[in-house]
């Protein structure tokens, strides 16, 4: 019996969070989201899932975006029906944020087949409004900072992690170790909501590297300074501010933003439009969840002084421009669907207007394209040309930074075995790990989709001690020294010593535990290390071991 970690999305990527915990017999999924972006990666949806979904018998879900939530449903329609645990304001978001996917891909479905710009002959929704339906009821709160009892001597407990309302770290303890997944991390404060706390350490530490090769800078006391030169400038030149923003939380702290920004004379009286329902309906819940709100929040700041608009004819008439210059914030934030597409059609093309971009802009997106300096975008079938002025406002990000993560990190007691760093492109992931190792000395690993993990404490993991000492050899005194520590250490066996003679070395594992190795970013299973070493001395004295070391694996390569 054991324990082990599989990494079915969000791994060398930032979308698609699915991590499988597999507890002897029992198979518990933490979050199903989706993959969003690249149309390779977008196609992964698609694909069968690696375990029977009926098999799984409960689904942790760290918050509400729809890279942790929006696979429940297909998940849901190939044959879960066991409970979806998260935090209440999760579960109200989780709500919102679901049906609103089932009708975009319903209708994105319909609109291809009758616009004839799908490549496919019968385009189909990945789900549909009633697989929503199905998955809703099986949402199930929990409490914070509780343990959750799973059954089996697994539990299960949410730490808030200050991302987005209702955004948790989880921490699962199982009978062979613990695992803690970051979920997605927000940085030390949050503009509207109360602070992350530091969960217990594990094991095991699954963190996110969205952000893992940045550093945001810190703007003192003139914060937002892009948007409000950007709203000036425009509404000077007779011109709307257009904001793509996610519904969820990124709508609720621009609304904030914009009315401090007016309340302190930065910014003109202009009108402010919220033009998505989904928001409208978000914020509606962020109102009410007054205990997770900062406590120095003027809650009038966060109700804004703004309009609303929720039909469709509203929001035909904000998009015809007939209202003047404004402020219209609609979401898709990365303006890969909703009304912001139809905002973006009018608006583009005219140069007096202005596009500020406030969230991250995944691979593969309009938003990323736009950063990038697109002339062109294509939206439902046709190419508009972009004449608007583009700005970003790189201030708005509720992921922590480079040094945030390593100091999440840091902080956990006690501190963990090993971590992997997920949710984030190759190169920002790459870049923590090396962070993580080089300035923790805890060891640190990108996973690649599809791999699978021991989970155990840091001391059942010898092949990875041996592997370590080996590489710590060089730096001591001498062979005998280091061969008779390491043999105390961690049951290392070192045979003949001396400069110029060959030292074998060698630790074996029991054959019925697996221990875990780590090798330049590949996770494997093995069973036996080995080392054929010849010592010499360097031309500046220092001593050098060269030779080979071997890893004994049991069975076929990951
Ligand atoms: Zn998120
Ligand atoms: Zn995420």
């Amino acid at each position: 019996m054991a324990t082990t970690l599989t990494f079915l999305g969000a791994a060398g990527t930032v979308t698609g969070s699915k991590f499988l915990l597999t507890v002897g017999e029992r198979r518990i999924l933490v979050d199903g989201g989706m993959f969003q972006g690249e149309k390779e990666l977008r196609k992964l949806n698609w694909a069968d899932f690696p375990v029977p979904p009926d098999t799984i018998t409960d689904i942790l879900v760290t918050h509400a975006h729809l890279d942790h939530v929006g696979y429940l449903p297909v998940l849901v329609k190939n044959g879960f029906h066991g409970p979806i645990w998260c935090t209440p304001h999760t579960r109200d978001l989780a709500f919102i944020v679901l049906r609103d996917a089932g009708f975009l891909q319903e209708r994105d479905a319909e609109d291809a087949r009758l616009g004839g710009w799908s490549k496919h002959d019968k385009p189909k929704p990945l789900f549909d409004s009633q697989d929503v339906e199905k998955t809703l009821p099986l949402i199930t709160p929990v409490d914070w900072d509780r343990d959750l009892e799973l059954g089996d001597d697994i539990t299960a407990v949410w730490t808030r992690n200050g991302h987005i309302l209702g955004s948790a770290s989880i921490r699962v303890q199982t009978p062979h170790g613990s695992v803690l997944f970051s979920g997605d991390l927000g940085r030390k404060e949050h503009p509207v909501l109360r602070a992350r706390e530091t969960p217990a350490g594990a094991d095991v530490v699954v963190v996110e590297s969205t952000y893992g090769d940045r550093e945001h800078m810190d703007p003192r006391n003139m914060a937002h300074e892009a948007l409000a030169d950007a709203v000036r400038r425009t509404i000077n030149r007779g011109g709307s501010v257009l904001i793509p923003a996610f519904a969820v939380d990124r709508t609720e702290i621009v609304i904030t933003v914009l009315s401090q920004m007016r309340r302190d004379g930065r910014i003109p009286r202009t009108p402010v439009y919220v033009n998505s329902p989904m928001a409208a309906s978000a914020l509606d819940v962020y109102k009410n969840a007054v205990t997770e709100l900062r406590e120095d929040l003027d809650l009038t700041d966060i109700m804004g002084d703004l309009q609303e608009v929720r039909s469709a004819d509203d929001s035909r008439e904000l998009t015809s421009g007939k209202h003047g210059p404004s402020i219209i914030i609609s979401s898709s934030g990365m303006a890969t669907g909703g009304r912001v597409l139809h905002h973006l059609e009018r608006m583009l093309p005219d140069p007096r207007n202005a596009v500020v971009l406030t969230g991250y802009q995944a691979v593969g997106t309009r938003g990323r394209a736009l950063l990038e300096g697109a002339q062109r975008l294509k939206m439902h079938g046709r190419y508009v040309g972009v004449k608007a002025e583009i700005v970003r406002d790189e201030e708005f990000s509720v992921h922590a930074d480079g040094s945030e993560l390593v100091d999440w990190v840091r902080d956990l007691r006690p501190a963990p075995g090993i971590v992997y760093c997920a949710h984030g492109e190759a190169e920002p992931a790459a870049t923590l790990a090396a962070r993580i190792t080089e300035q923790l000395g805890v060891d640190a690993v990108v996973p690649s989709i599809g791999e699978v993990v021991v989970v155990e404490p840091p001391s059942a993991r010898p092949a990875a001690e041996t592997l370590a000492a080996a590489a710590a050899a060089p730096t001591t005194p001498s062979v005998e020294e280091a061969g008779a520590a390491d043999a105390t250490d961690s049951g290392l066996e070192t045979q003949g010593s001396g400069a110029g003679r060959p030292v074998t070395a060698m630790a074996a594992v029991p054959a019925q535990e697996a221990a875990t190795v780590s090798l330049d970013g590949l996770s494997l299973t093995g069973a036996q290390v080995e080392a054929d070493l010849t010592p010499h001395r360097d031309a500046d004295g220092s001593l050098v071991l060269e030779g080979t070391i071997s890893i004994r694996l049991r069975g076929p390569l990951p």
